[in-house]
Order: structure tokens, then sequence, then C-alpha cells
């Protein structure tokens, strides 16, 4: 239906405690890019927040299916949406039955040319975010709070230290190219899981290409050759710079080119 005819409760978990979880998904070419690892996500972050899915994966991937064609649009986002369903009175207590509420937006996404892609910079920022960065949910309060902070500051993003650690950026992870080895933060309860970082890894691996998944420093992503950001809508995004160090020389670095390449590739 139009977004203007759809309509939620007032009294929805979702708009009342930001009690839902969320997937974004790519669609290339009329489908929807890494579908089974997305399920595999929506899955955990339910099982997470233990709420029971309303719909089996064959079910989803109609529903999903069902989006694209109606939504027509390609390339394109689909975003999904699974609330904890209504309950009035408003109350912490989780309603004996619950009757999940689902939405799915579909929008258009823009083609864009290599040589469109201007490099990022980014400013560090303390992570105070809860300890489940690895549940998708859709209360983003620190995140939004922590990327406005970024743009007031003349910076395009975050990236988030814990503890001395990067954990990623407000919305998307973070690899870094230290003498053409290529490393990332561990997946752990701090950040999230992305589809996006997965597939590169897989990439690089399968190229041959030496990569770490093991713990950064801050000191390490100021002095990286390379640092790129992951996600959904960057698919693999080139940094510049991180605080007041330029990163390579200010232009996006040549394993950038090579695992851009792979990834362009990919979608095929
Ligand atoms: N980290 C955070 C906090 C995110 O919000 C996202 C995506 O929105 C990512 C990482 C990247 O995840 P994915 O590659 O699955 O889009």
């Amino acid at each position: 239906m139009a977004p203007e005819e759809a309509q939620v409760s007032v009294f929805d978990r979702g708009f009342m405690f930001g009690d839902g979880i969320y997937e974004v998904m790519a669609v290339y070419d009329g489908s929807v890019f890494t579908l089974d690892e997305h399920l595999r996500r929506l899955n955990r972050s339910l099982d997470a927040i233990r709420l029971e899915s309303p719909h089996d994966d064959e079910t989803w991937r109609q529903i999903i299916e069902q989006a694209v064609e109606r939504g027509a649009e390609s390339p394109a986002y689909l975003y999904l949406q699974v609330t904890r369903g209504v309950e009035s009175p408003r109350s912490h207590v989780y309603p004996a039955a619950v009757v999940p509420t689902v939405l799915i937006t579909v929008m258009a996404s823009p083609i864009l040319e290599r040589k469109e892609i201007e490099p990022l910079k980014v400013i560090t920022k303390n992570d105070f975010r809860w300890g489940r960065g690895d549940i998708k949910v859709t209360s983003l309060m620190a995140n939004g709070l922590l990327k406005n902070e970024a743009l007031a500051e003349g910076f395009d993003d975050a990236v988030l230290i814990r503890d001395g650690e990067v954990t990623e950026a407000t919305a998307a992870n973070v690899f870094i190219v230290k003498d053409g080895v290529i490393a990332t933060p561990p997946k752990s309860p701090y950040l999230l899981h992305g589809i996006t970082r997965d597939h590169v890894v897989s990439l690089a691996k399968k190229a041959n290409m030496p990569l770490d998944e093991r713990a950064l420093t801050e000191d390490e992503l100021l002095n990286a050759d390379e640092v790129w950001i992951t996600s959904t809508g960057y698919e693999v995004w080139p940094v510049c710079q991180v605080n007041d160090r330029f990163i390579g020389n200010g232009s996006a670095g040549v394993v950038w080119q090579e695992i851009d390449r792979l990834f362009q590739s990919s979608k095929d």
C-alpha cells in the first residue's frame, strides 16, 4: 500500500519502547542480495529479544519476493522491521499474547559510478552504547547521537572505540589495511555482525588476500594505510581521514580497489 495509507497503533511497542528488530537488504537486478544471511540474522535477532518469529523462512522469502515485485525498484533497499506488537496500557512487561507488527518498505537506491565514490572523513568517539550491539534493534538512539555529533563536528561518521579498541562505525563495520594485511575486529556482543563484513571477509579469503579478524586499537586505526567501512548501503567505502590524520594519500587505496572489484562482480 502507499505509505500514507499504512497505519500503526500509537501503542505499538516499537513506537513506545523501540522494542523491535530490523534488517536492511539490497535489491540488485530484482533480487535480494545475500537473502539467506539476512534471514539468518533476522532469526538470531528475534531469538535474542525473545520474540517468536511470525513467519517461517519460506513465508518470509515469499513476502520479501512480493515486496520486491510490488516495489518495482531496482537497485533498491528493502527495510524489514518486526516489533513486539501493540500493548495497552503501556507496560514494561511483555504482553501474554503477542501479535508482532511487521513493516516492509522498498525504496530506490542510487547507482553510483565508481568515480563518484568520495572517501569519508571519520572521527573517533567513545562507544557508550549498550552491550548487545550484535542484535539489530530498532532503538538506535546512541547511534543517531554519535552520527549527528560527528556531522556537527564536520565529519561524515564516527568510528566507535570501546576500552581502547575499535568496535564499528555508527551504521557500518570497520576494516583497516596495514602493510598489505586486511584486518577487522572479531565478532563480539559489542558490534553488529554485518552481512557485508562477512561477505568481504569471505571474498578476501577466496582471493588469498591476507586478512585477520582481530582486535584493533585506536592507534592502529590512526596509523593504517587504508581504512574502509562496510554496510549494505555503503558496500565497501574508503575512508581518507580519521580525526586530524590523513589515511594513505587521501584517496581510495589499492587494496580497496581490488576488494571493490571483487564485491561488484559478486553481485552478478
Ligand atoms: N553496524 C551497524 C551498527 C549497522 O547499523 C550496520 C548496518 O546498518 C552495520 C554494522 C552493517 O551491517 P550490514 O553489512 O549487514 O548492512
